[in-house]
């Protein structure tokens, strides 16, 4: 089936979609992004989403060409149009076409290029992974000082997950000076009895969306939250380890740079947490 996705302003057919050869996200990775997921034909967590879109742009002096309300209608016309009943919506935006390269920004009157487009998933409530668990490597967080930005620069995340498929794992998690920061595209986590551990915001780990909201139930489900950094060893004589994103939701690990964690298979906290964030998540749903 072709796609329609979302183009500056138009609707097209995915083979009709195009962006310029100069656009500053092709050419210099200028560029932000987002990632909702669609559950029941519903936007989760649209506001978090939109909230972080806004200061990602903000941070790096940016204008979104597109107002609120107009975005939030392209999300929902890109479910209807596509039939998504599960699964992700995409968006780009870049500094635009400056009409030649160079490193300087382009003035503010060049218009950003906004693309959006959906990607059907349909066991995204229930896919195989939550019920096996994942695996996962250490590797080292060789990124830029910034990954609170949600930037296209995915080139070293990229190589991360190239390396835990040839390791026969899963995914990573990056380990800067000694401590986890956090998964490959994902938030790390780890459980220690009642207590859920995870690395407090700074601009060294993208202050997930899926996080902040899990935090939250977590709390009222009367978990206890304590945010700091932990070592690979830690995570591997953890109970638990979990990773949480917009595409994943809450995903069990059960294995840490090849020893495995707890019992190696999904625990009952990870499992917990995964229920509670898709049925809030789906109440709250837009
Ligand atoms: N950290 C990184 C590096 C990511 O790429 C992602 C997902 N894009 C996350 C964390 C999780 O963020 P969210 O819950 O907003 O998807």
């Amino acid at each position: 089936m072709t796609r329609t996705v979302y183009v500056n302003g138009d609707y097209l057919p995915e083979t009709e979609a195009k962006v310029s050869i100069f656009d500053r996200g092709f050419l210099m990775a200028d560029a932000v992004y987002e990632v909702t997921s669609v559950l029941g034909g519903k936007l989760l967590d649209y506001a978090g989403h939109e909230k972080r879109l806004a200061r990602s742009l903000n941070e790096l002096d940016m204008v979104n060409p597109v107002t609120p309300e107009d975005l939030l209608e392209v999300h929902r016309q890109l479910v209807e149009r596509n039939g998504i009943e599960n699964g992700l919506i995409y968006l780009q935006i870049t500094r635009g076409n400056a009409g030649d390269r160079s490193f300087v920004f382009p003035d503010t009157s060049v218009p950003g290029t906004i693309v959006l487009f959906t990607q059907s998933v349909p066991d995204l409530e229930l896919p195989k992974s939550a019920q096996t668990g994942i695996k996962v490597i250490a590797f080292d967080d060789l990124r830029w000082g910034r990954r609170d930005i949600k930037t296209v620069q995915l080139l070293w995340p990229s190589m991360a997950k190239m390396a835990a498929k040839k390791a026969g794992c899963d995914d990573a998690f990056f380990v800067k000076d000694g401590m986890v920061t956090e998964g490959s595209s994902s938030n790390a986590y780890i459980v220690k009895g009642n207590k859920i551990i995870t690395r407090p915001l700074s601009n060294d780990i993208l202050h997930g969306i899926t996080r902040a909201t899990l935090l939250v139930y977590a709390a009222e489900a009367q978990f206890e939250i304590e945010e700091r950094a932990f070592t690979i060893e830690e995570a591997q004589s953890a109970d638990e380890a979990f990773v949480t994103g917009a595409s994943t939701f809450v995903m069990p690990v059960i294995e840490v740079d090849g020893k495995p964690v707890g019992t190696g298979a999904p625990g009952p906290v990870a499992r917990r947490l995964r229920e509670l964030y898709i049925a809030e998540g789906k109440k709250a749903a837009i």
